[in-house]
């Protein structure tokens, strides 16, 4: 009988060790990812899961003859001689002189969009309609080779940090923080919601591992379409306990972007280059009250209209300003005005008008909200009374304050919107898979 032990047998040579195969044959398996036909050659580009190996037919090479079924998007495996290949920067590349293509798999069509080609070329809409097909194509799929460095950038900076990674329910008998923009759902015939945020489940975990933190889909009832909002996108969040001030949560942030930084730069070279990416360089991070970033709002654009909140316009300048005075991609605006932050948010107990929260601005957007959180029963059903809640509905969520929790505070940063802003797209669906949003639920 045959048994099975967990170790693949691959024949195949990934081309990070092409080099020590200078001379040799080799064998990679790829999809047929371009193919330019010469008179009496042809240059096969093979797309691997994160390279583009030429491959060069000649009939000099070898007895094997080109088939009319090897053809763009079929699935192969080429062997062939690695060689080293000239190059305008004068780096080290290598090719394949092609001694046999095996086909694994032959396509059944001519896809709808040109995606061997540098960049799609389309409209974002037919680029997302087409979006198995789109992501094949090297840069589109860079993008979300480098979302995963950021969400693996973060998980293993918090885990270092001692925070241990949770799943909260997405289907709710409450909404977390209500609202209009939650998504009603039939459950057997009582109504329930999706989770806009894992806020309240995260913060039941405080009391119980200290530091918990969460990567997965939310959900939110969006009535607008705009270029940076979603009806469902992944939430980075994390919660900590014992804090000593609601910086401990910036510090915490500030530490986690500089490693996924760092992170990108050292193992996602290849994408960074290819995207042309401006990593940001963090030292520090400078922060501004709510009530001065206004002032400066107000001293330098017009027409401003909400004093309670900035208008994205008044997000922008702050990013320009952070630029100009500390040559600064981030800004945290802190204590934000009480009546703007959700129930659980803790007021400053200098100065009740304003909380001890935070923003955290990139490049000009929004992408981070946190603050610390109120740890105290009586506090938080107090300031769910003025805000005209019942406590009542939220008698599990209260059992956090009522049997013991720590100061505590955390954060939820948007995953699609920090690749957007990273990358200096100017529509969040660029950063965004498979994107739901108010016109689109598929594919
Ligand atoms: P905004 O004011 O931009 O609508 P928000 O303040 O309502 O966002 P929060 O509840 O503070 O959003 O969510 C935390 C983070 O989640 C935001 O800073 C942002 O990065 C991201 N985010 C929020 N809503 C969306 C959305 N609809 N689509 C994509 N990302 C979002
Ligand atoms: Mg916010």
């Amino acid at each position: 009988m045959e048994e099975i032990t967990g170790v693949l047998q691959d024949s195949t040579t990934p081309y990070s060790e092409f080099k020590k195969h200078v001379g040799e044959v080799v064998t990679i398996k790829g999809a047929i990812h371009n193919i330019r036909l010469m008179s009496d050659f042809a240059f096969i580009l093979i797309r691997t899961a994160r390279e583009l190996i030429q491959c060069v037919y000649s009939t000099e090479f070898s007895d094997y003859r080109l088939t009319e079924d090897v053809v763009e998007q079929a699935s192969a495996k080429v062997s062939g001689k690695v060689v080293t290949s000239e190059t305008r920067d004068g780096s080290e590349r290598y090719e394949l002189q092609i001694h046999n293509i095996e086909l694994l798999s032959v396509p059944a069509a001519i896809p709808p969009v040109v995606i061997s080609k540098k960049q799609i070329n389309c409209e974002l809409s037919v680029n997302l309609d087409n979006r198995p097909v789109t992501l094949r194509n090297p840069k589109e799929r860079a993008v979300f080779k480098l979302q995963e460095g950021i969400q693996r950038g973060f998980r293993e900076y918090l885990q270092s940090q001692g925070f241990t990674e949770i799943h909260s329910p997405k289907i709710n008998f409450a909404g977390a923080e209500g609202g209009t923009n939650v998504f009603k759902l039939d459950y057997f015939g009582k109504t329930v919601y999706l989770a806009q945020s894992p806020q309240l489940y995260k913060q039941a975990l405080v009391p119980v591992y200290e530091r918990v933190f969460e990567i997965a889909p939310v959900f939110r009832a969006e009535h607008h379409d705009t270029s940076r909002h979603l009806n469902e996108y992944i939430s980075m969040d994390f919660e900590m306990g014992f804090i000593e001030s609601f910086t401990d949560i910036m510090n915490m942030e500030t530490g986690a972007l500089k490693y996924i930084f760092e992170l990108l730069k050292n193992e996602y070279a290849p994408e960074v280059e290819l995207l042309k990416v401006e990593i940001p360089q963090i030292t520090s991070i400078p922060c501004i009250r709510f009530k001065d970033a206004k002032e400066l709002c107000v001293k330098k654009l017009k027409n401003i209209t909400d004093m309670k909140d900035f208008e994205p316009d008044e997000e922008a300048f702050l990013g320009k300003w952070a630029k100009q005075q500390f040559n600064s991609d981030f800004l945290f605006v802190t204590h934000y005005l009480s009546k703007k932050r959700p129930f659980y948010t803790m007021d400053d107990p200098e100065d009740p008008e304003v909380t001890l929260s935070f923003d955290l601005l990139f490049r000009g957007i929004e992408i981070t909200s946190g603050g610390q959180r109120i740890h105290d029963y009586n506090m938080q059903v107090e300031k769910m009374k003025r805000l005209g809640m019942n406590p009542e509905e939220f008698e599990t969520y209260l059992m956090l304050h009522k049997y013991g929790a720590p100061p505590h505070g955390g954060l939820g940063l948007g995953l699609e919107r920090l690749t957007m802003h990273l990358l200096g797209f100017k529509n969040v669906r660029y950063a965004t898979m498979f994107p739901r949003d108010i016109n689109r639920v598929s594919p």
